[in-house]
């Protein structure tokens, strides 16, 4: 199929079968079932594994055609982000058995557990740790900044199994069931009130001796290709475009989308609110002030750019290409728009951007702005890290001193 498939023909298959199987009276679980049994619910991954085997370019096409429909596709988050495609690429046949038909159709949800309060950007220091014990792991430690974890079935864990070996390969990659008496989720207070993060305690956890993704010990390649895919598309991706009424699977699709996003509702202010920079200005009558029309200027002209380079980083993907510097690139602009927007943002609104509440501006969202925008240069890699990576990976300069 994969030499044969054009774009025009994958979309008249994927319509013609839309026509005939899209039923909004299914359950949310149902349908999800039927499009994952078409293989049209991951179409780039392989036949064995509810794909086609198609070319990447396929993904896009699918989702358009979902939307045309008046159909739902995949849920948004960790799973489908970041475990599924990782379990693919290194898990075991019977790993994938196991997760990913459950992770497609939206039965499991997913958190990641790699930071610990003394590893983030050396995340090889972790120092959580994993013992086997007969047919289980038996997991021993402390996560941070857990993402979703408080509502999370599974989490994608990296643990230390080997104390003596050099730190990078003493680390092995697992799949933790989160709903057990080892496992102790506290949500964090973010200074935004906003409350999306957690601690995780993990006391004498236990792991199934199969849930171990790649090899024992060989589990922080497995972590670079789960942070490659994080870098590209973020752990969250909301696919959800739906509007007006649908039936069963639609009203659970949204169910399922709202409740999912309460987490992430703070993430638009995060990426700074550009789209508010210019009617604020005007607004408040600023439109002529000659030094805020340049940063302004600056600032859409930065968006621009970085809506670009996404762009060719997905024409790359599309074609199959190796995932190139548009990952960290792109993690570096969506940091210096945000910065660049909250700076705007104070300048517009003056002291009344520090004022949050129902009669502030905009009912506090600007103070939002400002006390958010740091997280977007920090989740998923700091700015400095993205420095690091460019330089030493794309640039070729020499590493930097340990
Ligand atoms: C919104 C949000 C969501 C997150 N979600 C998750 C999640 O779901 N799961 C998860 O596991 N983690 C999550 N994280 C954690 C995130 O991955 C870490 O915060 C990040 O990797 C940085 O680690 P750290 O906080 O320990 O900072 P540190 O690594 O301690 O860094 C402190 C400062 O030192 C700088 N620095 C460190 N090393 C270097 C170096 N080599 N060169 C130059 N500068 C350096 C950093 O850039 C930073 O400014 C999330 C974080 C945020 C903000």
């Amino acid at each position: 199929m994969t030499e044969h498939a054009s774009p025009e023909s994958v979309r008249r298959d994927v319509s013609g079968w839309l026509a005939a199987n899209w039923d909004p009276g299914l359950s949310l679980r149902e349908w999800r079932s039927l499009l994952c049994d078409s293989g049209w619910a991951v179409p780039h991954w392989p036949a064995q594994w509810f794909g086609r085997g198609l070319p990447a370019w396929s993904e896009s096409i699918i989702a358009e055609e979902i939307r045309a429909h008046g159909a739902v596709g995949l849920p948004a988050g960790v799973g489908m982000s970041l475990a599924a495609p990782t379990i693919l690429e290194h898990g075991s046949d019977q790993l994938k058995g196991a997760f990913l038909r459950a992770t497609i159709t939206g039965e499991y949800t997913w958190c990641q557990l790699f930071s610990e309060p003394g590893a983030g950007s050396d995340l090889a220091g972790l120092q959580t740790r994993a013992v086997r014990d007969g047919d289980e792991w038996v997991v021993n430690g402390q996560k941070v900044w857990n993402t979703s974890a408080h509502h999370a079935d599974f989490g994608i864990l990296m643990a230390r199994t080997d104390t003596n070996a050099p730190k990078h390969a003493g680390i092995t990659y697992f799949i933790l069931p989160m709903k057990q008496p080892g496992v102790m989720v506290r949500p964090l207070k973010q200074m935004n009130y906003h409350s999306s993060f957690n601690e995780v305690f993990l006391t004498d956890a236990r792991v199934p001796g199969d849930h171990v993704v790649g090899e024992v010990n060989k589990g922080w390649n497995v972590g670079l290709a789960t942070l490659a895919h994080e870098r590209r598309f973020g752990n969250i991706v909301s696919r959800w475009r739906h509007t007006g009424d649908g039936g069963r699977a639609v009203d659970e699709a949204r169910h399922e989308h709202d409740e999912y996003m309460e987490t992430y509702k703070w993430y638009p202010q995060r990426a700074g609110r550009v789209d508010l920079v210019v009617p604020q200005m005007t607004e408040r009558g600023l439109s002529g002030d000659v030094s805020l029309r340049q940063d302004v200027m600056r600032l859409v002209s930065m968006q621009r750019i970085a809506g670009w380079t996404s762009e060719r980083a997905r024409a790359a993907r599309a074609l199959g290409k190796p995932p190139g510097a548009e990952g960290s690139v792109g993690k570096l602009a969506m940091s210096n728009i945000a910065r660049l927007a909250a700076h705007l943002h104070g300048r517009i609104a003056g002291a009344d951007a520090l004022l949050s509440g129902p009669e502030s501006v905009l009912g506090g969202i600007i103070a939002e702005v400002l006390v958010s925008v740091p997280g977007q240069s920090i989740a998923g890699g700091t700015d400095e890290i993205q420095h690091n990576i460019l330089g030493e990976r794309i640039l070729g300069l020499p590493r930097e001193p340990q």
